[in-house]
């Protein structure tokens, strides 16, 4: 993980003391569940041993100071004031400051933080959520603010919805909020309840990180969003009593897909049975058979590809590869799509040198090759130390 040591060495060098909080925040896999969150179905993520980990002091004067080895220093006055271009990183633990003074904490001078990750960022495995909830931690205990992982989880997701302008569901969040070693997160995003179940220490998660990004990567999940609730709409049109793409079971959907619009009605047919396959998963873990589950995870990444449209060709690439692998359970392209990374769940049969040789197949194709991560399931967001 981005180690405390390196937190606080850089917390020590931008301001010239030690910090009062240390905290961390993993990166997730979507593991089964895309685009469901905020269409109100269930989802399954995992934590992964890579991390978002601040350091961080209150002061006295009312100003906040942002430091990270990988972006600009930052200084600012009024915390209310969304900030743009390369500052718009500190737009994450600055909502996520705003978001707690909405739950309770009471605003009395600034801070200075410091910002350390190993999370590779925009590549779908939630550099941000992982960013907001180690501020999170890191300023509720600073500024003695206590709330339960679930009120974290749902004022990170304000901070990335109403600060950042992002309109991403809870998944990133509640995964790095609630992550367990070992154990996979299953939220029910309807009720906003968080569980986690024991995967079996067998298994890890293999990313290969593709490094290519839709340059409308933004309006496209905001495109995929809107088109959602336009097909509840349509449906709603057609006679059904629905408010969310989660209220339609497949035979509803059956029934009234020839009154939606064309890609509308595919949209909706991959969120309603991805729900389905969550559900699936659910039930096949809880028997014990992870082998089963590959079937689904491809299934899934086929409908996101064919009928979401959010994979590029080089996630397909990648699937299709990695399903040919000995002991690869099951691959699909992990969080928002059009671009990123795919995961693969696998026993440990599958090696460093079958993850290689899916990257040299990979160069063969597209010239160059895809970053590996090889990861365990990991804790979740956490304080590391107070003084
Ligand atoms: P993802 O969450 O998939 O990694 P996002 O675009 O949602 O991609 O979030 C990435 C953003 O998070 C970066 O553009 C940056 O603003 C912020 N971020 C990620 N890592 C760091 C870091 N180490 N220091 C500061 N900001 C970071
Ligand atoms: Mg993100």
């Amino acid at each position: 993980m981005a180690s405390s040591e390196s937190a606080v060495s850089c917390f020590e060098t931008n301001f010239q003391s030690s910090p009062q909080v240390v905290a961390t925040a993993p990166g997730r896999v979507e593991v089964i569940g895309n685009h469901t969150d905020y269409n109100q179905g269930p989802v399954i993520g995992a934590a992964i041993d890579r991390n978002v980990t601040v350091a961080l002091s209150r002061i006295a004067d009312t100003v906040f100071r942002f430091a990270s080895s990988e972006y600009p220093f930052v200084e600012v006055n009024d915390s209310s004031l969304k900030q743009s271009g390369e500052n718009a990183w500190v737009n994450y633990p600055l909502g996520v400051y705003n978001a707690l003074i909405r739950r309770g904490l009471k605003p009395s001078g600034g801070f200075q933080i410091a910002v350390e990750s190993n999370v590779p960022s925009g590549a779908g495995l939630s550099s941000s959520a992982a960013l907001e909830l180690a501020s999170a931690k890191a300023i509720a205990s600073a500024f003695d603010l206590e709330l339960s992982d679930k009120e974290f989880a749902i004022a990170c997701r304000e901070a990335e919805n109403d600060f950042v302008g992002v309109p991403c569901g809870i998944l990133d969040q509640g995964v790095s909020a609630f992550g367990q070693a070992g154990q996979l997160v299953h939220i029910d995003c309807r009720e906003l309840v968080f569980s986690t179940f024991p995967l079996g220490s067998a298994y890890s998660i293999w990313i290969f990180n593709t490094h290519k990004k839709h340059s409308l990567v933004e309006s496209m999940y905001a495109t995929r969003h809107k088109e959602c609730f336009e097909a509840v709409d349509q449906l709603r049109a057609a006679g059904l009593e629905v408010s969310y793409l989660a209220d339609v079971n497949p035979d509803q959907f059956e029934a009234h897909k020839s009154r939606l619009s064309e890609d509308v009605a595919k949209r909706a047919e991959h969120v309603i049975y991805e729900i389905e396959r969550v559900n699936q998963v659910d039930s096949l873990l809880a028997e014990g058979q992870v082998g089963q589950v590959g079937e689904l995870l491809f299934a899934s990444h086929e409908s996101s590809s064919k009928l979401f449209e959010n994979s590029i060709e080089e996630l397909d690439y990648l699937v299709s590869i990695l399903k040919s692998m000995p002991d690869v359970v099951g691959a699909r392209l992990t969080g928002g799509g059009f671009g990123g990374a795919a995961m693969a769940l696998a026993g440990e049969a599958f090696t460093d040198s079958y993850a290689q040789s899916v990257a040299s197949a990979y160069r063969g194709r597209f010239g160059d090759e895809p970053d590996i991560l090889h990861c365990h399931i990991s804790d979740g967001a956490r304080l590391l130390s107070s003084n």
